[in-house]
């Protein structure tokens, strides 16, 4: 019998758990086809998810939980997940019920058809800000447009992967983990499924405005170094400019002789040059940090406890 794991990764989930655990067990009820197991990710939570989880494991053993030693962000928790699922194929959702239990079903149908990662896109964002809707399509025209591969709008972590995945994603293990870049990196063969993707049944998200944009920073840098070649042919453009203007000022001075005036165009140059280097230092800067942080080669998680059992 194939094997199926739920992955949920779960941070400050006291409210969703006790919502979540009969979705899931109808869901199992309803596929007798298959084993299943339900992998839960404790990434260091501050309230009780860690024992509702455990209450669970003790009445029904298909409850399994990996629990982190600390908070290590929905990315980090995913790997750890990848690493300790035993299943022929996982499905990653969130504990918030954001992520209809009853689409798996059909994702189970397309994997037995022979596709390796069946993802879910949203039919609409949700509530959203103007702003944030705008950031968010410019991010993706960003990476679209500067990686070889194909980057998918609109969708989450939301999705069933095969075995072939799941180990080609343990072998990914960068510490500056976007792994909604790392799905589409690694290629293998895909399919959509479009859903409605409600709000939250219960706690709140752990996303801002500012949580998001980091996020954006850490795609763009981690899979592409457009950025880079951003600020190189920025520069030489502002230099182009800057040396059609010596050549004028140059021969105007020598024709016209000095007046001595421009104050104003010489302090408005400088700023702006000054503004320019500064960018130009500060994308350099953020290619450097993620040099920084990948040289030291830290485990991207550490995990504390896996089933009542010590992780040494
Ligand atoms: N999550 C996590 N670690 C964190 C933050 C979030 O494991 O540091 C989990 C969280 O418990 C949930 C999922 O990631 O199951 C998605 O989080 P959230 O609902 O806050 O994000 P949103 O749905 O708003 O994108
Ligand atoms: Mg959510």
């Amino acid at each position: 019998m194939k094997k199926v794991s739920i992955l949920v990764p779960c941070y400050n989930e006291e409210q969703s758990l006790p919502l979540l655990y009969p979705e899931l067990q109808s869901l199992m009820q309803s596929q007798p086809g298959y084993e299943w197991e339900v992998l839960y990710v404790n990434d260091g939570s501050k309230d009780n998810t860690l024992q509702i989880i455990k209450s669970q494991r003790a009445n029904d053993k298909h409850m399994n939980y990996v629990n982190l030693s600390r908070n290590f962000g929905k990315e980090n928790a995913m790997l750890a997940g990848f690493d300790y699922v035993t299943g022929d194929c996982v499905v990653i959702m969130d504990a918030d019920l954001q992520d209809p239990p009853s689409l798996i079903p059909e994702m189970l149908r397309y994997w037995e058809e022979g596709y390796k990662d069946v993802y879910a896109k949203r039919a609409n964002r949700g509530k959203e800000s103007w702003l944030r809707k705008k950031f968010s399509l410019l991010f993706y025209r960003i990476l679209d447009h500067t990686t070889r591969f194909d980057v998918l709008q609109n969708v989450g972590d939301f999705r069933l992967l095969d075995r072939q995945c799941i180990h080609a994603l343990t072998k990914l293990r960068e510490s500056e983990r976007y792994t909604k870049g790392l799905f589409c990196w690694i290629g293998y063969s895909k399919k959509e499924i479009i859903f409605d993707r409600g709000d939250r049944v219960a706690g709140e998200s752990n996303w801002n405005f500012s949580s998001l944009f980091n996020l954006a920073i850490e795609g763009i840098t981690s899979f592409t170094t457009a950025p880079l070649r951003f600020a190189s042919v920025f520069g030489f453009v502002v230099a182009f400019i800057a040396f059609c203007f010596m050549v004028f000022y140059g021969v105007k001075t020598l024709v016209f002789g000095d007046e001595a005036r421009g104050f104003t165009t010489l302090i408005v140059v400088t700023l702006f040059m000054g503004g320019v280097q500064l960018l130009t230092i500060g994308i350099l800067g953020e290619y450097i940090g993620r040099i920084f942080n990948e040289t030291k080669k830290r485990p991207t998680y550490l995990a504390s406890e896996y089933n009542d059992e010590e992780v040494m």
